[in-house]
């Protein structure tokens, strides 16, 4: 899946971008798929119909928190924040998916020291 999807999967399943998929209750499992099963279904409905050169504004501007560091959660309000994982960023919102505590980054550089 997509850097962008799975951040707004997370987003929706309330759950931490750091969560080893192993470690998932049997709820979590639920909600995750429940996420994944709405944020992949409003998007084929959203572009459905839609011009190729109009789908990057519309799946940009549909993102509750992927690419919308430092904006408000959609949901609760918190500031969405920014962290590292290997070669990318993921962006998450630490009310709705961490318990209120900011992830510490996790960069390719620093876990290979
Ligand atoms: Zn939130």
């Amino acid at each position: 899946m997509g850097n962008a999807y799975s951040d707004e999967v997370l987003h929706a399943a309330r759950l931490s971008p750091f969560k080893p998929a192993r470690g998932l209750t049997g709820s979590e499992v639920v909600a995750l798929h429940a996420a994944l099963v709405e944020v992949l279904g409003a998007a084929v409905q959203r572009v459905a119909g839609v011009q190729a050169a109009q789908l990057r504004d519309d799946k940009r501007s549909a993102m509750r928190v992927h690419g919308r560091t430092g904006s408000s959660c959609p949901t609760c309000g918190d500031t969405i924040r920014e962290v590292a994982f290997a070669t990318k960023s993921l962006q998450y919102c630490p009310t709705c998916q961490t318990g209120g505590r900011p992830l510490a980054d996790r960069r390719l550089s620093r876990l290979l020291k």
